[in-house]
Order: structure tokens, then sequence, then C-alpha cells
């Protein structure tokens, strides 16, 4: 079976404050058996979360990463870095850094190879935007980033990754996508892994995100493609992001 995995991206958020909450809260928290939690709070904040989260089940992921190991690339964080400080996930393709950073198919790929090379566990985020829903181009626009990349990868590699299905329109924006819309995108992908290998499909996590929050987290999770949950605004806020946990 497939281990629920629930990650908080703070985004360019939190406070060494909100490091300290989490670190009480999860310190004594009463999580469901064998679920993975992490949280992804910005560069900063990575050193002193691994210190405050040392007697917790919260596991540490990072935002991007540079696709080189180390140089000249000012203002860069290198995936060994990363490693060094605890983290043992990134994220890679946000919508946001699709769009805001025009990061293309190309660099989403190098970033994720940079992730395995190092030993980090890359969650490759895909999502139409609302205009590409109403044209009717939900599928075909998901499964080419998930395509992109999967045929770059080595059989092996594609076991390593998990993929967050996140709706453009639903970060953010206070607008979830309806568990069956969710559901449907992602029963889209496993049928796309299947083409690959059937047991690979199995094996895939598959996390949905957009908006999820402590009132709508049951109802995604109980559907049978949704492994998790990638959480931003939701994850600032300690007992909401505790609370998500609890309905994995
Ligand atoms: C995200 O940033 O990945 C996200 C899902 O954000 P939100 O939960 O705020 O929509």
């Amino acid at each position: 079976m497939r281990t629920p995995l629930i990650a908080g991206n703070w985004k360019m958020n939190g406070s060494a404050a909100l490091i300290e909450s989490f670190g009480k809260t999860f310190a004594s928290a009463a999580l469901p058996a064998n679920i993975d939690v992490v949280v992804i709070p910005p560069f900063p904040y990575l050193d002193a979360a691994r210190h405050a989260f040392s007697n917790t089940p919260l596991q540490l992921g990072a935002q991007t990463l540079n696709p080189h190991h180390s140089g000249a690339h000012t203002g860069e964080v290198s995936g060994s870095m990363l490693k060094e400080f605890g983290v043992a996930y990134v994220l890679v393709g946000h919508s946001e850094r699709r769009q805001l950073y025009r990061e293309s198919d190309e660099q989403v790929f190098d970033r994720l190879l940079a992730a395995l090379d190092t030993g980090l566990t890359p969650i490759l985020c895909v999502g139409e935007t609302l205009e590409e829903r109403d044209a009717g181009r939900t599928m075909d626009v998901v499964l080419r980033q998930v395509g992109y990349i999967m045929a770059r990868l080595a059989p092996e590699q594609r076991l390593q990754i998990v993929i967050a299905y996140e709706p453009v329109w639903a970060i953010g924006t206070g607008r979830t996508a309806t568990p069956e819309q969710a559901q449907e995108v992602m029963a889209g992908i496993r049928a796309y892994q299947a083409g690959f290998d059937a047991s690979l499909a199995e094996q895939l996590k598959l996390l949905y995100g957009g908006s999820m929050n402590a009132s709508n987290a049951a109802e995604l999770l109980a559907q049978p493609d949704i492994d998790g949950g990638l959480v931003g605004g939701a994850s600032l806020k300690t007992d909401d992001f505790y609370a998500i946990c609890q309905s994995a």
C-alpha cells in the first residue's frame, strides 16, 4: 500500500516562531500510524526547523534547488547543500515557479534529476490553468507535463518521484477541485503510468494540492487515487495543518 504523505509548502512565508510552534505541537502529536508529514519552509529556516523538529515525526522539504552541484550561481542552492541540512524532499515544477520564473519543462526536468542524483525525493507539481480546463484540455496538459519527465527517466527513477496534481486555478484561491474532479485527473495520471509499467502505477504516490484545508481534506484524501496532499495556505496555521494530517 502507498503511505499517505502530507506536505506543507510555506512558500515565502513563515517565521522562527512558526517553526517553534510546529516543533511543540508535533512533538506530542497523535498522528495516524504510517504517514509521512513534510514541512517545506523557505531556505533560511531549514536549519532551525531541523533542530526544532528533531523530536517530532516531521520531515523537511525544500521549495526548489539548482540543477548544478556547486559553482558560480549566485543566489542559488544545490541539492547537496539541502541534503546536508537534513532535507529529504524538494518541490520541482510548482506552478508559481513555472509562471513567475518561467521555468520550462526542460528546467523542471534538470532540477528533478539533480534531486534524484543527490538522494532527495522530488515532488513534481503539475496542473492546468482555468483557461486550459475550460477549453477541455486538462488531461492533455497534465499528461504532457508528466510525460515530459517520465519519458526521460530510467525505470528505477520513475519509482523515486512523487507527483502532485495542483490545478493552477485552485492554488491560493480558496477554490478547491471537487473530490471527483481531482480523482478523475489523478486516476488519469495513474493510468498513464500503467502504460510504462503496471506495478509502477500501483506504487506511484499522487498528492492533490489546491486550497486543501482542515474542512475539505478528509473527503479529498478518501479518493482512491489521492495518496496525500500538498498544502499551501493551510500549512501556515499549526492547528489546521495538524488537523489535515489527522484526516490522512
Ligand atoms: C501550493 O502552494 O502548493 C498550494 C496548494 O497552495 P494552497 O493550498 O494555498 O492552494
